[in-house]
This record gives structure tokens, sequence and C-alpha cells, in this order.
């Protein structure tokens, strides 16, 4: 996912994450821009635009709440709540799919884990109030079990919760919409903004061409011819898959050993000696987070400096692999505390905070 944002800074977008639209700037019935704020200081200020897309996902229809009526026309009739479970291993090599009454579920494996999915159900509130309680998780587990009698799994068995929401196609949530909806408010009398809402990952390139020929077509331009299909994301630049992550591993010097070379040239492509290079110079950043986990100082590092990792949990979870299949211990989460707080300045109290606040992903509300 986050190749999509580094192609697109590639491409000439400023990206900024930490920043929430709160309000629109409004010149008579025209969206002139957003007011946005700072989610980790107190400053407010204004971006203007010529046209401002909203694709804020399930937040997207609450922050058109207060625009004319007319416009929740192109708003989802519901959200409905979908949870991933990850979990201890099922299968080593092979997926299985399986049926719970007429639900259809997955199970994959993953990093030495499994992946176990997808449960839906109706989700009645605003996207901010999403909450996974253990009960939920114990009802899911139920089907899971139903689908996969063998697989025998407890509720001390799910590691991690992926866990969010997805429009859906009625008010009960219960079925989702199968297509991604690009709009155009000017159709709604609001004109100077539109609304993209995806359905899916996989079809997110398509929906993207549908919202840069709307985005071309408000502007009065011609869109150009769309080169999607044919562009690989920022580090997908590789023609043989096998060969590359051959080469990246065949010259393992004792800096970098050959298992970290693997990991980086499979999660980040051509990219991974951007990733390599800083390890071979201070070798202090060669060394893994823990006895436990084998994720580099240097992966955190890079994340910070080159990803926009702001939070613990971003480099943790959603930059690196470090806790992606589950919680990777305490003195994992203390030495990427470390490493993050030389560049982002924390004291002890706030990398105390960071690792509070990234273990609260892996615990179940009650
Ligand atoms: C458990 C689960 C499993 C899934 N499995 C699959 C799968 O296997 N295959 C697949 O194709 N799809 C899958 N999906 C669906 C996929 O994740 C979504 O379709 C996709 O994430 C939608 O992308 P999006 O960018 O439209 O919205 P989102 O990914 O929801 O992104 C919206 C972004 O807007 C930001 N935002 C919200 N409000 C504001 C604001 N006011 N100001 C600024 N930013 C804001 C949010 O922080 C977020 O980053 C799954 C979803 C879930 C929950």
């Amino acid at each position: 996912l986050l190749s999509f944002v580094l192609s697109a800074v590639d491409a000439g977008v400023v990206a900024a994450n930490y920043v929430e639209a709160i309000g629109w700037i409004r010149e008579g019935d025209r969206i002139a821009g957003a007011q946005v704020q700072d989610r980790l200081g107190a400053d407010r200020f204004d971006v203007r635009a010529t046209l401002v897309v909203n694709a804020a996902g399930p937040w997207g229809p609450a922050l058109i709440e207060d625009l004319p009526l007319p416009i929740r026309s192109g708003r989802p009739l519901g959200l409905s709540k979908a949870m991933n479970l990850v979990t201890r291993s099922i299968t080593r090599h092979h997926a299985l799919g399986g049926l719970a009454g007429s639900r259809f579920l997955f199970v994959a494996p993953w990093h030495g884990v499994s992946i176990v999915g997808t449960s839906h159900d109706p989700f009645d509130g605003r996207a901010d109030s999403l909450r996974v309680r253990e009960t939920d998780v114990s009802a899911f587990l139920e089907e899971v079990n139903q689908a996969f009698p063998a697989a025998g799994l407890e509720l001390d068995d799910v590691r991690l919760v992926h866990r969010g929401l997805l429009p859906a196609a009625d008010r009960s949530g219960r079925l989702l919409l199968k297509q991604s909806v690009v709009r155009d408010h000017r159709a709604d009398g609001v004109p100077g903004l539109m609304s993209v809402l995806g359905v899916r990952y996989t079809t997110a390139r398509g929906t993207a061409e549908r919202a840069t020929d709307t985005a071309f077509t408000i502007l009065g331009r011609t869109p150009p011819v769309c080169q999607t299909t044919e562009t690989p994301l920022t580090g997908g630049d590789i023609p043989d898959f096998a060969s590359f992550v051959a080469e990246a591993t065949q010259d393992a010097e004792e800096t970098v050993d050959r298992v970290t070379r693997r990991r980086c040239a499979h999660s980040y492509g051509s990219r991974y000696r951007d990733v390599l290079q800083p390890m071979m110079d201070d070798p202090s950043l060669a060394g893994s987070l823990s006895d436990d986990c084998p994720v580099t100082r240097g992966e955190i590092q890079h994340a910070v400096r080159h990803e926009m990792a702001v939070r613990l949990a971003d480099a943790v979870l959603r930059r690196t692999e470090a806790g992606s299949a589950g919680h990777p211990g305490l003195a994992a989460l203390e030495a990427a505390a470390q490493v993050m707080g030389v560049d982002r300045g924390w004291t002890e109290d706030q990398r105390a905070r960071e690792v509070e606040h990234t273990e609260q992903v892996y615990r179940l509300d009650p």
C-alpha cells in the first residue's frame, strides 16, 4: 500500500500524514479547499485547491454531512464491519477455503502465522467509533471452526485483528457495495468537490483511473491516456523476481546477513539497497530489534527517515514486518522506540507512551 504513496511522491505529489480535514472552505456553493488540523500538534490551517477529492474511505460520508442534502446521493447506504484474524499457524504451505453456513472463509499462511477471514457484520455508528470486542472475535472464531473444524482455534490463538469498515449497499451493512463510487459533486450543486469511495484494494488502480479522468473533466482538460496497466509501483520494476532475490542475497557480507537481505528484497523490492546501505555504513543498524524479532534497527530508521513513520505503531505495524504477525515482544518495541526516538527527539516518557500506544493495537476491548 505504501508503494502507492511513494510512487505518487516520485511523480510530484506532496504527501502529508497526521493532518485531518475538519471542515470546508466555502465560497458560495463552491468548495475551495479544506480546513485541516495537525493531529499531533494543535495547529489548524487552510489548504486551498481548485478541486478537492474526498477519498477518506469510511470516514468520507461524515465529512460531507454538513453540505447540501443532495450530496448524500453519492454516499453508501451503510457500513460493514470487517475482520481478518492473524492466528497461530494452521497450514504451513497452502491456503484453504471453507464454508460456515453460507459464508465463504479462507485461511492463508503468512510469515509463519495464518490469516483467517473475512468476517462482515452490520455496523451502525460513526467510523471513529469502531471497536473490536472479545465477543466479536469469539463469535467469528465459532464460524471459523465450523468452516475448518481441525483448526480448533481459541481466543488465545489470535495474535492480531485486522479490522476496518467497508461501504455497504444496504442500511443493515450486510450487503457489500460491489463497485467503487466516483462522484462529481457538481451534480449535487457543490462544485469544487468530488468523492472517491473504493470497495477493494485489488481494484484500486481501476478506481484511480476513473477518478483521475473525472478530475481532468471537471478541470476542463483532456485526460491523458492512462498508463496504470503498465506502470510498476516504486520498487516494483523487477522483470524476474526469482533472479532478483537470488542476486540480492548472493553477496551476503558479514554486516548484513542473508535473511535480512532476503526480507528487504521482498519488502522494498528494487529499493532494497536504499535500506541496506545505511546498515553497511553503520553496522549497529544491522542488528535485529530483539532475539525474537529479526527486523533490524536500520529498517526502523528507514521508516522514520524515508516513509513518514511518525508514531511507533506506524513503523512497527505499517512500515516494517516487526509487528504485523503479532506482538513482537516488549524488547523489540523498546528497541524500535529507541531508534525512532533519536530522530523524533523522544524523551524516555515519550518512548514509554509510544510503546503503550502500540501495545493497545494487540488488545481486544472487553
Ligand atoms: C479486514 C479487511 C480485509 C480486507 N481485505 C481485502 C482484500 O483481501 N482485498 C481487497 O482488495 N480489499 C480488501 N479490503 C478492502 C480494502 O482495505 C479497502 O477497499 C481499501 O482500503 C479502500 O481504500 P481507500 O483508500 O478508499 O480507503 P481507506 O483505506 O479507508 O483510506 C482512507 C484514508 O482516509 C483517511 N482519512 C479519514 N478521514 C480523514 C480526514 N478527515 N482527513 C484526512 N484523512 C482522513 C484515513 O485515515 C485513511 O487513511 C479489506 C478491508 C478490511 C477492513
